[in-house]
């Protein structure tokens, strides 16, 4: 007889999924990735549309595993989130990203994600705070990104936070703008100075009226807000050809360049010519 639910699957199928399998060991194995040094963190160039400069770049962590090879970040910052490991790894992040911004990255703004799981730690931005007394960071070269999902739950904190973060002089970008289920009320309740359209409208951009439309929409909002832009995931000519029409102040995406390590975003900025070629 079928006993139905979560017992059948224990009681028939004795060896677990090949994914959970391959959760349970990135949960195990997340922990000493830390210690063995096996976190890397790359960063991908944001490119001003009006004057074709390169004036910051976006820190993304990568986890090299030793048999599984490159973990994406996709899979396994929802599973520090989970455990909590999120506060450390992040902090290594930063602590990297602060460091990156005294050597190769000098004169660049560096956008580093911070998970809603840290904002909403009431010693957060202490640390972050010493971290950049530490290292001697400008507090404008560093930029916060914060996604959507998550924040409401522990809304005092996080906002007390947030705002302790701007007092401190950092910038606050909201990040995949647009594709979470309140992005309205985000706007009203939390003091961003920036908007990050997500990939998934620039990837629709030129093929679907409805992308290019909510892209208008959410450039004239920034503007009128008073906020600065980046568009996400720009691939082709094309897409930017219509972000540079309807006012979107910078893009981030392949066609200027993949996230690199640091000492190659160097060399990029340092032979970097400021016109675009069509
Ligand atoms: P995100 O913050 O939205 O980062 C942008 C993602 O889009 C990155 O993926 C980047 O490599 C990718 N991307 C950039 N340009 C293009 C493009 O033109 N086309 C395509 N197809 N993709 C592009 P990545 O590095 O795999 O990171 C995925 C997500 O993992 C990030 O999304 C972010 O949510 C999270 N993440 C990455 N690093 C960190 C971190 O240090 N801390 C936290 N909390 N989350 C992180
Ligand atoms: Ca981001
Ligand atoms: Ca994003
Ligand atoms: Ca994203």
């Amino acid at each position: 007889a079928k006993a139905g639910g979560r017992g059948r699957v224990a009681v028939f199928s004795p060896e677990l999924g090949a994914s959970q399998r391959r959760r349970l060991t990135l949960e195990r194995e997340l922990r000493e990735a830390l210690l063995r040094d096996q976190f890397q963190v790359l960063y991908q160039p944001q490119v001003d549309i009006a004057s074709w400069r390169i004036v910051g770049a976006e820190a993304l962590i990568r986890w090299n595993h030793p048999k599984l090879g490159m973990v994406s970040p996709v899979e396994f910052i929802p599973l520090a989130e989970e455990s909590g490991l999120i506060n450390n790894i992040g902090a290594w992040v930063l602590a990297r990203a602060c460091s990156d911004i005294q050597g190769p990255l000098a004169g660049l703004h560096v956008a580093v994600n911070c998970s809603a799981v840290q904002l909403q730690r009431p010693g957060f931005v202490n640390e972050l705070e010493q971290l950049m007394r530490a290292h001697q960071v400008p507090p404008d070269t560093l930029e916060i990104e914060v996604t959507e999902s998550l924040l409401m739950e522990n809304l005092s904190t996080a906002l007390e936070n947030l705002h302790a973060i701007k007092a401190l002089g950092l910038r606050v970008a909201l990040d995949d703008f647009g594709t979470g289920y309140s992005s309205l009320a985000y706007l009203r309740r939390f003091p961003f100075d920036k908007l990050k359209i997500d990939r998934a409208f620039i990837r629709e951009l030129i093929t679907t009226s409805d992308a290019r439309a909510i892209v208008r929409t959410i450039l004239n909002l920034a503007k009128i807000l008073g906020m600065d832009t980046v568009a996400e995931g720009v691939e082709e000519p094309a897409q930017l050809e219509v972000l540079a029409r309807n006012g979107c102040a910078s893009i981030q995406g392949f066609l200027v360049a993949r996230p690199m390590p640091a000492e190659d975003l160097a060399t990029m900025v340092r032979d970097w010519v400021p016109f675009r070629t069509p």
